[in-house]
């Protein structure tokens, strides 16, 4: 009697019961959409050995108690101040995420300024969420005691085959496997359960199969004295047990890879896996291969896996199953049980930051990670990021430099074409110089095989009357529309707006209206028309749409069927083809003039990359970078292979305007459909800042509001502001005060980046 009352007062405690009660076991949960902030729930009784943190759970929320699923980040026992609702049910089986794994969350909410649980909605995929690709089955034994009397019981010819086959399993097998291997239905195995002979076991598994792509095991390479004193020193580290920035500068061809994949090795053999992290587009075959052909288990998270493939990765990685994960930014969150080192090839690359909610990148959630790890990360790069550099100077990063190419390959030789020159020239108008017409010429003759980058795609991407001056634009972006050849189409590389090419203006009907500016695709055409012996590939994002193709075009470049390779900065990274003995950059300008402070470390990083791409071989190579701007420090220093005096420039003049990594910044973009009241909340919103920051006496540069250099996407006007201090937490608490006091109008949306990459 007195049990069942006590029962019914933890299931409803009364206020006045509560001091009695003393402690009581709360859970805590938080929400990806809708309520921000933490709610504490109370652990009825029959739930409190299922609630467990990481896992999702069912409570009321509100008023009217709605139903919702909330994921639980705390359990703890804690004196009740208040009443509490209960929590109604359990979603997960197993918990989705370790309190490890929920502490590095809570670290990304509060530094871009997010919710728990709209982190935790990134973190954990949706895949793993929804249990992609797996289902219930029932799995079938038999006592060792039934087996051992096997001949005595009185069994049906099936009933008898079914214990015989299930006897000399090692382990409980799958029901339908047992039903197939004896030919029957599942009668009999009911009647068997029936009789307590066969012993019946619900379990979720999954729908895959092992796919793994077997690769042909390789050798070790001798290292060089470069990279043995680089592997020497992570390999110190890892023995050491702590946490290092390891910033690994090696130039384009130094081995950077060989690096990493001898110093996994190592990992691996302490039973602990390591983390590589590559931009997507560098994901190829190629690169998973060199890893495949090392290892014996490796997982490959890219961007086109399926639900099902998505959740059984996730679930070896989880097991510990996989010695190395490869993916791109977000698996940086592999649920791995021992981590014991995380690589960012390429980590310079635009492609770790988020652009959208949250906001994180990569790189500063791997150093967090490795930090609370107590484990090595290392960055390597041939044009490491200023923030890394920087690190590196200040001490908080170790820099180690390879500073030669493997097998004592010269870099390649780069020369510029000051396009200014060419123009005067006017020996035609195309987009290829003479010099580089001539080079591609001899490069081909010589049976070499040539890259020409050039950073736009489409046809043209330019549409004007000369007539009235009239600019063809999206109608809901403030973008010019690019035309496309393929179906004679103008695009908004914003939206995908499409609209057939205007023959004539849209705005005073004249007839002429002209097409220019240099797309791919217009490359292209002068490509083949020029040099009609040669094969010639495309790769751009719009011939790389299908998964796949990727793939396809390198291979096709590999084997020597395409001699000419021309495309988008898709071409310039990490690909590796020692017949490439020239390299042309059609326009090093296309990046230079944006406004964007980091326009001239993109141009440097971009030039530099696909310069890397020739004299990888025997035979040598050269580049030819043609600009208008040859005398631009990050294009001059970039011909030079100097980066160490790009860094050093380029920092004096971060330093000078207290820009990252010499500053913390955060940007502030406003949105809405009318831009009287968008630009009307701006400023307010920028007047409370100031009001804010004079209050508080901190030092803060507040810039703006102005419209955003891309005044209007989706028909919805865009301003910003750009807030920079030497302490990022003055700008953070100012984003949460903002939070806290700022109202928008309804139709007006503001959000704050924190550590902006995209200033468009
Ligand atoms: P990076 O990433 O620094 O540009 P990679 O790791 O791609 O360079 O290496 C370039 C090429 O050199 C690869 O084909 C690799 O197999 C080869 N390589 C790496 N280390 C050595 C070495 N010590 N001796 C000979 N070849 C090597
Ligand atoms: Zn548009």
């Amino acid at each position: 009697m007195q049990e069942q009352q006590k029962a019914l007062f933890e299931v409803e405690p009364e206020p006045w019961e509560l001091d009695d009660h003393g402690e009581e076991f709360v859970a805590t949960v938080v929400f990806a959409e809708g309520a921000p902030g933490e709610f504490d729930y109370t652990i009825p009784e029959e739930l409190s050995d299922e609630v467990t943190v990481g896992k999702r759970l069912r409570v009321p929320l509100g008023r009217g108690n709605r139903t919702v699923v909330g994921y639980c980040v705390c359990v703890e026992s804690k004196q009740a101040t208040r009443r509490l609702k209960a929590v109604q049910s359990v979603v997960d089986q197993h918990a989705l995420i370790t309190p490890k794994m929920i502490e590095l969350t809570r670290w990304i909410a509060d530094e871009y300024l997010c919710s728990l649980g709209r982190v935790l909605d990134t973190v954990v995929p949706a895949a793993v969420r929804g249990q992609a690709g797996t289902y219930m089955a029932t799995f079938l034994s038999v006592s060792t005691r039934v087996a051992a009397r096997l001949t005595q019981l009185k069994l049906s010819p099936k009933q008898f085959e079914i214990v015989k086959c299930l006897a000399s399993s090692p382990a409980p097998m799958l029901q339908a496997t047992v039903l197939k291997h004896v030919g029957c239905t599942s009668a009999p195995v009911k009647s068997l359960i029936a009789k307590g002979l066969v012993e019946a076991e619900r379990k979720r598994i999954s729908r895959m199969d092992d796919d793994e792509e077997i690769a042909a095991r390789v050798e070790d390479i001798d290292l060089n004295t470069d990279q043995q004193q680089a592997v020497n020193h992570v390999v110190k580290t890892l023995r050491g047990g702590k946490y290092e920035n390891i910033v690994l500068y090696g130039v384009t061809g130094s081995g950077k890879t060989e690096v990493y994949i001898r110093v996994i090795q190592e990992v691996i053999s302490f039973g602990r896996q390591a983390i590589v992290l590559v931009p997507e587009i560098s994901l190829t075959p190629q690169t998973v291969r060199r890893f495949r052909s090392r290892f014996d288990s490796v997982a490959v998270l890219h961007s086109h896996l399926t639900p099902s493939e998505r959740n059984w990765h996730w679930q070896r990685i989880a097991r510990g199953e996989v010695q190395v994960v490869v993916g791109a930014r977000s698996a940086v969150f592999a649920p791995t049980p021992q981590l014991g080192l995380i690589v960012l090839d390429e980590e310079h690359d635009g492609s770790f930051k988020q652009d959208n909610v949250p906001r994180y990148h990569a790189r500063d959630v791997a150093i967090r990670r490795a930090q609370t790890d107590g484990i090595p990360l290392v960055l390597g790069s041939a044009t490491p990021s200023l923030a890394s550099w920087y690190a590196s100077k200040k001490d908080d990063a170790k820099l180690i430099e390879m500073p030669r190419r493997v097998l004592d390959l010269p870099l390649p030789h780069v020369s510029t074409i000051d396009l200014r020159v060419e123009f005067q020239n006017r020996y035609h108008r195309g987009a290829i110089s003479r010099p580089l017409e001539q080079a591609v010429k001899e490069a081909l003759a010589d049976d070499g095989q040539v890259i020409l980058l050039l950073n736009r795609r489409g046809f043209s991407t330019h549409i004007q009357c000369p007539a009235c001056g009239h600019v063809v634009r999206c109608q809901d972006c403030d973008i010019a529309l690019t035309h496309h050849r393929e179906n004679n189409n103008v695009v908004c590389h914003y939206c995908d707006y499409q609209t057939g090419a205007p023959a004539r203006c849209p705005d005073c009907g004249f007839e002429g209206i002209r097409y220019s500016g240099l797309g791919t695709q217009r490359l292209e055409a002068e490509v083949k028309s020029r040099f009609q012996d040669a094969t010639c590939l495309r790769m751009d994002s719009d011939t790389m749409r299908k998964p796949g193709s990727h793939e396809e075009a390198l291979a096709r470049f590999r084997s020597g069927e395409i001699k000419i390779l021309l495309g988008t900065q898709m071409i310039a990274k990490g690909l590796d083809f020692p017949n490439v003995t020239l390299v042309g950059v059609i326009n090093a300008d296309t990046g230079l003039h944006l406004p964007d402070f980091r326009a001239a470390e993109r141009t440097f990083q971009l030039v530099t990359q696909v310069a890397g791409r020739t004299g990888r071989g025997t035979r040598g190579g050269c580049v030819m970078v043609q600009t208008f701007s040859p005398d631009h420090y990050a294009i001059d220093l970039a011909t030079r292979h100097d980066y160490t005096s790009f860094a050093d420039a380029e920092a004096e003049i971060r330093e000078g305007l207290g820009y990252p990594p010499f500053g913390a910044m955060v940007r502030i973009i406003f949105r809405g459909e009318s831009e009287i009241r968008t630009k009307a909340f701006a400023d307010e919103f920028t007047n409370a800042m100031q009001s804010y920051f004079t209050k508080k006496q901190v030092e803060v540069r507040v810039l703006g509001p102005t419209p955003a250099p891309i005044s209007r996407i989706r028909g919805r006007f865009r301003f910003h502001v750009l807030m920079q201090s030497p302490s990022k937490s003055v700008l953070q608490e100012s984003v949460r005060h903002a939070e806290l006091t700022q109202k928008a109008p309804e139709d007006v949306q503001w959000l704050a980046d924190v550590d902006p990459l995209d200033m468009l």
